[in-house]
């Protein structure tokens, strides 16, 4: 068997641990005689796998009491349109910050359903750099203010949260989820599509403050989109997606195992310190984002040839690394280095690279 170094965007690389216990319990959950595949959501055992694996978010996360914790289908985008439909409910205006793809999709998204204002956008230097959060002028009446706190394809993070008051901070942190600690305390809502970083694609993590879960959403709102019944009724108001939140719990395990956020934060660091070191210390490649809002999870770079990069990816693919191509909106390459991908994959990334810068310059 050959795994690859896989640097998918995601579906992304998972622990090589998770996958050999799934598939050890695959045919015979711990004497169920069946797979989690198979079982009723509502059995005993797979209330222990969903109890179990909220638990373990909450105790790597550090969640405050009075969250609640959803695991839903439809994605992350799914809940594009179930920010807004929850949460348009008192003025029905909202403010988002477009420093991105996904941030620029939820925004036009919440403005099919309501009062979505962009109030800050990077999209003038192709997303290069994340807006300044200091010259923000937020609407006071708003409803809520939008991030995406990770952009995926533009590998760019908020290094600094943007000052809402009281207005509740929803964040989009699909491809940052558990990369390290988060003041869980200072959002209104986290959620996250947990393909990037946490699980199979099929799941997507709402953690939202109990206060914001009012029983009102607007006006056509389907039911299976309201948040307090699906939150009062453990996210199963309709089958969850049991498999992927077994594979979910396994990874939080997995991640207490690392030492939790702080030992995760340590190592994707470490990680990310490798590659962007490397990358300024030659001119033969160049990373695209701008220095100070660098990503520790997404590192897309160009050697500003486009049939160069072409070469690049063909050769690296050989070399057993995996899906280096950057997005297709952006070009070039992209290295998407999760929680899962240890340090050296990255290393024989780097090493890669060197070869080619000296094989090509
Ligand atoms: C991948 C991604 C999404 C979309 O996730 P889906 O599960 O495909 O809906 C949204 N936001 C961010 C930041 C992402 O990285």
């Amino acid at each position: 068997m050959a795994r690859v170094y896989n640097f998918s965007a995601g579906p992304a690389v998972l622990p090589e641990s998770v996958l050999s216990e799934a598939a050890a319990e695959m045919l015979d959950y711990r004497g169920t005689g069946m797979s989690v595949m198979e079982m009723s959501h509502r059995s005993a055992a797979f209330k222990g796998i969903i109890e179990e694996a909220e638990a373990d978010l909450r105790d790597l996360l550090d969640i405050p009491s009075n969250y609640k914790v959803m695991f839903l289908q439809g994605g992350a985008t799914l809940q594009f349109a179930g920010v807004p439909m929850n949460l348009m409910t008192g003025s029905g205006k909202a403010d988002y910050i477009v420093s991105g793809s996904w941030s620029k999709k939820a925004f036009k998204e919440a403005a099919l359903l309501g009062n979505a204002r962009c109030v800050a956008s990077s999209e003038d230097a192709t997303f290069s750099y994340i807006p300044n959060v200091d010259e923000l002028e937020l609407d006071p009446e708003a409803d809520y203010v939008y991030i995406c706190e990770n952009e995926t394809i533009y590998g760019t993070k908020y290094h600094k949260l943007p000052d809402t008051g009281d207005v509740p901070l929803v964040a989009d942190v699909s491809s940052c989820f558990l990369s390290e600690p988060m003041d869980v305390s200072k959002y209104g809502v986290i959620y996250g599509g947990v393909q990037k970083n946490i699980g199979p694609a099929g799941v997507v993590i709402v953690i939202v403050r109990e206060e914001l879960l009012k029983g009102e959403w607007i006006e056509n709102t389907p039911t299976i989109m309201r948040w307090k019944p699906m939150a009062e009724a453990d996210s199963m108001v309709n089958t969850p997606p049991c498999y992927g939140i077994y594979i979910c719990g396994k990874v939080f395990k997995w991640i207490k195992s690392q030492g939790g956020l702080e030992g995760m934060k340590k190592i994707n660091e470490a990680k990310a310190a490798l590659l962007y070191d490397y990358l300024d210390s030659t001119d033969f490649y160049t990373a695209t984002a701008a220095k100070g809002d660098r990503s520790l999870m997404n590192v897309p770079f160009v050697t500003g040839d486009a049939e160069l990069d072409a070469k690049f990816v063909k050769e690296a693919k050989a070399a057993g690394i995996e899906n280096i191509k950057g997005h297709r909106s952006v070009g070039g390459m992209r290295a998407s280095i999760y929680n899962a991908m240890p340090i050296e994959g990255v290393q024989a990334l780097v090493d890669f690279m060197r070869a080619f810068e000296a094989a090509n310059k």
